[in-house]
């Protein structure tokens, strides 16, 4: 398949990964729009937020805890942070494997 986000699961895109699991994985956006912006994304290919299935409700669940769990280790949980999922062309979705933003540090 032809994704970005499936090339850097693959290793063959490399990324600066902060940690990753079974199902998720973590690393930095290369274009940062914050201080401290990386990405959560599942290792399971889901195009956007419209393509997730009733299925995915667990995996779902664990990518938003797992974007918690990047928080307190990039040490930005209790200042606070920004999260993000942009949705389709018009949501400004610009790489179709589903991801969350998280941004933070200032
Ligand atoms: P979105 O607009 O939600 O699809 O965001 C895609 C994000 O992926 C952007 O913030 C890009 O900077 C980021 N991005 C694109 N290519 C890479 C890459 N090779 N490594 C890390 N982040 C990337």
């Amino acid at each position: 398949m032809d994704c970005l986000f499936c090339k850097i699961l693959e290793k063959e895109i490399p990324s600066d990964i902060l940690f990753e699991d079974e199902k998720v994985c973590v690393f930095r956006d290369i274009r940062p729009k914050a201080p401290i912006h990386y990405l959560v994304i599942p290792k399971k290919h889901i195009a956007s937020l419209n393509e997730a299935k009733e299925e995915d409700k667990e995996l779902m669940g664990e990518l938003l805890l797992s974007a918690r769990k990047a928080a307190q280790k990039l040490g930005i949980n209790e200042k606070g942070y920004k999260l993000s999922v942009h949705t389709g062309e018009g949501g400004g979705q610009e790489v179709f494997h589903f991801h969350i933003h998280i941004l933070g540090g200032w």
